[in-house]
């Protein structure tokens, strides 16, 4: 699927509506970036948010209204505490209807994966732990 980001002309117009300062919070969208009501940003704006995220919406932008000129801080606060769950739902919601089955089984080799990882198994962590225990630590030939 295609993004459907914002056009160098909306992009501008947007821009010139904030005066680049951080539009969180504009019409109602505190909530959204985790904001009180009436709260408002002034850092910079540097990036540009799709009021509904793009992966839900599926449309082509029509209008600037359908976006914000944000600072880096609220887009990120936005993307990862309403974005990623409400489009990681509607995914589930089109594969269920689609009648795709997420598999339950957990893949053997990811698990051990997991573990070593977990346990740390790199050979300078290796090293580490053999020098701590007092062992003979083999040297790299040079
Ligand atoms: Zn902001």
């Amino acid at each position: 699927m295609t993004r459907n980001n914002f056009t160098v002309k909306q992009q501008k117009g947007m821009r010139k509506r904030s005066k680049d300062v951080c539009e969180a919070g504009k019409d109602g969208t505190e909530a959204l970036y985790g904001m009180a009501p009436g709260e408002r940003c002034t850092r910079k704006a540097q990036e540009f948010d799709h009021v509904t995220a793009d992966a839900l919406k599926r449309t082509k932008i029509k209008s600037i209204s359908e976006g914000l000129h944000v600072c880096k801080l609220h887009h990120d606060i936005k993307t990862n505490t309403n974005d990623k769950p409400k489009i990681a739902k509607a995914k589930r919601i089109d594969e269920k209807r689609a009648g795709i089955k997420r598999s339950k089984q957990t893949i053997p080799q990811r698990k051990a994966l997991k573990e070593v990882a977990a346990k740390g198994s790199s050979h300078a962590a290796w090293l580490e732990r053999m020098a701590k225990a007092g062992k003979p630590v083999p040297r790299r030939i040079t």
